[in-house]
């Protein structure tokens, strides 16, 4: 998916006149040259663009607070090369709501050792300069990400490029408005959530609509729109009929089309960007979406089933931060669902009832038609495919009551030892780290659900940098956890977040 915007990023320099214009000048150029070649060096998802040198309070608040109208920008890089008094920006920083990043460098690289003296030493003191402006940030209480290294560095500018995604994942959080296709799964707990909260603190709407209105976008999709797209299914996708009847098969795959191009028409006129279903509510809907949702997912929309609309909001948060990624593996709603707990292969088999991104496939996706063992409908065609390998996060946002907290866990996506013939869902298979046991005891007793939105591509630092914009609690499970301490954790989130 592309996002649609073409997000940039300002680059403001502080620094003051108290060293002359010679050196402003050359604080300009160093400047310039700095983000030149952070554009050119190809590492950063977005463009960074030059500022002016913020040398006044009048120039700073003006700059930040034009930081917050501009749509396009989506977050402040600011670095100080020469000292920059920091009570000058107080009321720019009071008055900015945008991502912030803290990138510690200074133009040179090495000490000159023969030719270094004072006019060197105050033109290139971002040593200093960067933490006085670092001690009022702090004291503000404002968070943000601080990267230190030399602007050369290839690691520095893919934590520049990281937290880039990081900030679109903040700014992008109050555009999306979720639609929820009926309640709710009854008496299910973990998918519940206070709405209005979620609103104040992620900027989500999240709106109900009866099922049989979607259902009448559906059934208003021409037969001629629908056999195009089945023709394109059959193009992509391997048919696996096993015995069924091919005309017969061809016509719930139809269904599902159906589906699609009536949903997605659906969520484009009233402007959503994710939605839930619920197995149990499908008014006139003839199948339980499955391909559709598949197909959506992998469009950019979020997912959540059973009216899980924090997975939802979640998954799609995800894929906007993962947008046009070079190489990226996906991002899905998942479900633990059952395990291995063979001594050495342990590990949970993901899954759902259908609704899988055919994003994280890996190898080739087929089409199948079976019975959904639940509800009353037709049998739902769906994707079917196994998953990559390789590290990722599973991700379950929780509504505590009091508060929200979001749990991270890395996990190490594996190939499942033999292949599941009888299964006719899409999986991944992945053992949590720091070890299964660990993993699970620790995601238990932080509250996690059983829903995920997992990535191979959004990193757990991304995530908890998230969490700490949106100011809610993150818990991390990693192979850095250990039971002890993260109770420590939990009981630390209480005693911070807790009411
Ligand atoms: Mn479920």
């Amino acid at each position: 998916m592309n996002l649609s915007k073409n997000y940039k990023f300002w680059f403001c320099t502080g620094s003051q006149d108290l060293y002359g214009d010679e050196c402003l000048r050359n604080v300009a150029e160093h400047s310039r040259i700095i983000v030149d070649e952070l554009n050119k060096s190809g590492v950063l998802p977005f463009e960074v663009v030059l500022k002016p040198t913020l040398i006044t309070n009048e120039l700073i608040r003006k700059t930040f607070n034009e930081a917050n109208i501009d749509e396009d920008c989506a977050g402040v890089i600011v670095w100080c090369h020469t000292f920059s008094p920091a009570k000058s920006w107080i009321l720019g920083l009071q008055e900015y709501r945008k991502p912030l990043l803290h990138l510690h460098t200074q133009f040179n690289e090495e000490i000159p050792y023969d030719s270094i003296d004072m006019d060197f030493m105050n033109e290139n003191q971002s040593a200093h300069g960067d933490r006085e402006w670092g001690h009022m940030v702090t004291r503000m209480g404002i968070e943000r990400k601080v990267v230190v290294g030399h602007w050369t560095s290839q690691a520095v500018r893919e934590k520049i490029a990281s937290w880039m995604r990081t900030a679109i994942g903040i700014v992008e959080s109050s555009h999306v408005r979720v639609m929820r296709v009926a309640d709710n799964m009854r008496n299910v707990a973990v998918t519940e959530g206070d709405k209005v909260e979620a609103q104040l603190k992620f900027g989500w709407e999240v709106d109900a609509y009866p099922v049989n209105e979607i259902a009448e976008a559906v059934g208003a999709v021409s037969e001629s729109d629908t056999n195009a797209l089945v023709d394109e299914y059959y193009d992509k996708y391997e048919i696996l009929l096993e015995g069924r009847d091919a005309d017969e098969f061809k016509r719930h795959v139809a269904v599902q089309a159906q589906i699609e191009i009536g949903f997605e028409r659906f969520l484009e006129e009233k402007n959503y960007q994710a939605i839930v279903t619920h197995f149990g509510d499908l008014g006139a809907l003839k199948q339980l979406p499955g391909l559709a949702i598949q197909r959506l997912m992998e469009k950019g929309y979020g997912f959540g089933a059973e009216g899980d609309w924090k997975v939802a909001a979640m998954v799609r948060i995800m894929k906007l931060m993962s947008a046009g990624m070079k190489d990226a593996k996906g991002t899905s709603m998942l479900e633990d669902y059952t395990y291995n707990l063979v001594p050495g292969k342990e590990g949970i088999l993901q899954a759902h009832m259908l609704e899988i991104c055919p994003t994280i496939a890996e190898g080739p996706i087929s089409i199948k038609c079976q019975p959904l063992s639940m509800g009353d409908r037709e049998d739902p065609a769906r994707l079917v495919f196994t998953s990559k390998e390789g590290p990722g996060i599973a991700t379950s946002l929780i509504d505590l009551g009091d508060r929200f907290r979001l749990i991270i866990n890395s996990v190490d996506c594996k190939k499942v030892e033999k292949p599941m013939p009888k299964l006719p869902v899409a999986t991944a298979f992945w053992t949590p780290q720091p070890d299964f046991a660990t993993g699970c005891e620790a995601w238990i007793l932080a509250g996690g659900a059983h829903h995920t939105a997992f990535s191979y591509d959004v990193t757990a630092e991304q995530m908890g940098d998230w969490a700490a914009a949106m100011g809610i609690e993150a818990v991390y499970i990693d192979n850095n956890t250990n039971i002890r301490d993260f109770k420590k954790d939990l009981m630390l989130g209480n005693v911070v977040f807790g009411k």
